[in-house]
């Protein structure tokens, strides 16, 4: 049984357990001054209706009493229940602009998720990705529609950058944090100096930042901003997506801008080292390990790459790379002063 965790009064944090990847998803449940609950974030469709009536009875509230879904980031573990949410609590959904017109797009049905991977296929192949590692990729779509059922497009109310959530003792400010994803929300409480992350900020991980298709076509631009913009905020505890709160927010945001700013570097000189390289080979070069396992490691190679082009793009932004459309079809990276 999932048990929501008391963090302070009124706040709790309730790790669901994912079917893809070991570590859960926060959903963070906030209780109202009148005793309505808002959450943030809602897990994953599989296993929702089961979970969810529990879980709040054991903290002793109902599912009427959810009033709000406030959905950080269009990702299935954030995102991928709020349709038996919506169904089970009657609450509207919030979201950015960016989310809501992301989500149908990815998520939409089981025709359009097909047809997202495909896309995502044929952008892979442009970047020299081997045709054997995406086809140990499977059925994604069939995976994916266990995880993410939308809640119906009439649920969904968009929130504002800026716009204020009041919740028992704190008012929570609304922070876009474009970058790991397009749409992606924090919430800031100036106060209490508490942000609710979600995948903006993790304390163990550097959250992924890649280039998908329909995309921001310099995501990690645009991840270092929102880093730098965090940094301005005056934070006392991280309540992330994964994994228990933290301090120490300054410190870890320097960290991950240095962090990726090392990284285009060490991506620009893989390009500078042999004179013209596709996105799949500045991975397996800077992201060996993930190459070097002996159990085919599709996702996580996937992964690599679609990182390794977010940093490749970041250094064509800067004017320090250009692409090469080669005659068959492959994309290359050269050195501008090459
Ligand atoms: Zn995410």
């Amino acid at each position: 049984m999932t048990t929501p965790l008391e963090f302070l009064p009124g706040i709790w944090r309730l790790p669901i357990p994912l079917h893809v990847r070991s570590e859960p998803v926060n959903v963070w449940i906030l209780r109202d001054p009148d005793g309505a609950l808002t959450l943030f974030d809602t897990g994953i469709h599989a296993g929702a209706a089961e979970l969810w009536p529990a879980a709040l009875e054991a903290i002793g509230h109902v599912p009427s009493d959810v009033q709000r879904l406030v959905v950080s980031h269009h990702h299935p573990d954030h995102l991928g229940g709020t349709r038996a949410l919506h169904e089970l609590t009657g609450a509207p959904v919030f979201a950015s602009a960016a989310t809501i017109a992301k989500a149908p797009r990815v998520w939409g049905d089981a025709g359009r998720m097909e047809t997202y991977f495909a896309e995502l296929q044929l952008l892979l192949d442009w970047h020299g990705f081997p045709a054997d590692v995406a086809a140990a990729l499977g059925d994604e779509a069939a995976v994916a529609k266990l995880a993410v059922q939308l809640a119906p497009p009439d649920a969904w109310t968009e929130l504002e950058p800026g716009a204020e959530i009041e919740t028992r003792g704190h008012t929570w400010e609304v922070i876009p944090t474009p970058g790991h994803a397009d749409g992606h929300i924090a919430l800031h409480a100036p106060a209490s100096g508490l942000l609710l992350a979600a995948d903006h900020l993790l304390e163990r991980i550097s959250p992924a930042v890649g280039l998908f298709p329909h995309h921001d076509p310099d995501p990690l631009g645009s991840y270092i901003d929102s880093l730098e913009r965090v940094a301005q905020l005056d934070v006392s505890t991280v309540l992330p997506g994964h994994g228990a709160p933290f301090a120490g927010a300054r410190e870890r945001l320097r960290f991950l801008v240095d962090h990726h700013v090392e990284r285009i570097d060490q991506c620009v000189a893989v390009v500078r080292a042999t004179g013209g390289a596709t996105a799949y080979e500045v991975a397996r070069s800077v992201f060996s390990r993930v190459f070097e396992r002996a159990v085919l490691d599709a996702p996580n190679q996937r992964f690599a790459t679609t990182e390794s082009l977010a940093h490749l793009e970041r250094a064509r932004a800067a004017g320090v790379l250009e692409q090469r459309q080669d005659e068959d079809g492959i994309t290359r990276y050269i050195a501008i002063d090459a």
